[in-house]
């Protein structure tokens, strides 16, 4: 049952639009001409507005600042050939958005609420989505508690915002890897599952220093023993071992990602052999060293499908084959992209249309 969401709409009187360079969007810089906002007090959401997108005034005691009492969405607006704007598959980030707001004694949002106010902004700036290959408009939504308070409970106060901005591709290269063995991104018990700001905090120090070592991205292990392969960075990964589709399969401490159940049941439909399971770090370094390894990449909305180069184990790094060659991940990417882009009929009903 959908009720049409009553949004208080103040249009920017200076659009920065045609200052905007399009040829250059790196990930996350540039953010479109409004924002939508909402007020969660006395138990229920209020205040639906779309303003001019700029700063916000705030308490210093807000528990969002002092004990991350917050959390995030990611996901992408379309522009197709004909001028049409869509996102993809809002409602997965919807029913993920409720998943981390109850890990973290937050207010659920109504689904319904979540994509219309999506459906919304993006509607109000659809001149920022660009029209060009490997480019969107990047949509996130985002949660944080407002009481000026600070005891260690849950606020019985929240805002919920959401950000849009186009941009670019997000990795520009082939990726060299490393094997996280020492540093954890989530434990059993934990939060790994929600898209909660705080697992990106602690991530960051690991990162730095694969960084550091001449590594672009992390491939985070279990934090017991390091022993099976969970997440890379922010995103899903998977492997094609001797000739079958392998990516860990989700648990409390691997975040489901929409791309992962795209990539997942594009793959299911083309008839490849697919496993969701524990993934173990020997057997992935054995596929890298014997050849069985043809395809490893990461999954995510912000990065698509970016291509592993190396993977490195305790000092050791083996390479695996050319990215352009290899068939699985190359024909994925075509057909998601075919897919967001509207040039191939939606069959699953994925494009949510603005
Ligand atoms: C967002 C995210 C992903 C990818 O999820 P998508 O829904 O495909 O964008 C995977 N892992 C982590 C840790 C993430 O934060």
């Amino acid at each position: 049952m959908t009720e049409t969401l009553d949004i208080k709409i103040t249009k920017t009187k200076n659009s920065r639009l045609q200052e905007t360079d399009f040829n250059n969007l790196p990930f996350g810089k540039t953010f479109s001409d409004h924002m939508f906002v909402a007020d969660y007090a006395d138990g229920e959401w209020k205040n639906f507005e779309i303003v001019p997108y700029g700063e916000i005034g705030l308490s210093p005691a807000i528990s969002a600042l002092h004990y991350g009492q917050s959390f995030f969405e990611g996901l992408k607006a379309y522009k197709h050939a004909d001028g049409q704007v869509s996102v993809f598959r809002p409602n997965k980030n919807a029913a993920r958005f409720n998943k981390s707001a109850e890990r973290l004694c937050m207010p659920e949002l109504p689904e319904d609420i979540f994509i219309q106010s999506i459906a919304a902004i993006v509607d109000i700036d659809r001149d920022w989505v660009p029209a060009k290959p490997n480019h969107s408009m990047y949509i996130r939504p985002f949660m944080f508690a407002t009481d000026p308070y600070l005891g260690v409970a849950p606020s019985t106060t929240y805002k919920y915002m959401v950000l849009v901005g186009p941009t670019g591709p997000y990795f520009s290269k082939v990726l060299r890897v490393k094997i996280e063995t020492y540093f954890t991104r989530s434990a059993e018990g934990g939060m790994g599952y929600a898209k909660s700001s705080g697992n990106y905090g602690g991530s960051m120090f690991p990162a730095k220093k694969a960084t550091e070592e001449g590594f672009d991205q992390l491939i985070w292990t279990d934090a017991k023993d390091h022993l099976y392969v969970e997440e890379m960075g922010a995103a899903n990964v998977m492997f094609m071992l001797d000739g079958k589709l392998i990516t860990p399969s989700t648990r409390d401490t691997i975040l489901d990602g929409v791309t992962r159940d795209t990539v997942l049941t594009m793959a299911r439909e083309w008839g490849m052999p697919v496993e969701e399971r524990r993934v173990s770090v020997a057997e992935i370094i054995e596929g890298a060293k014997n050849g069985k390894l043809t395809d490893a990449f990461g999954a995510g909305t912000a990065a698509t499908i970016a291509a592993v180069g190396s993977i490195s184990h305790n000092g050791e790094e083996y390479f695996l084959s050319d990215p352009k060659t290899r068939e699985f991940s190359q024909k994925v990417l075509k057909e998601l992209d075919a897919i967001k882009y509207g040039s191939v009929p939606d069959m699953h009903g994925w494009n949510y249309m603005v």
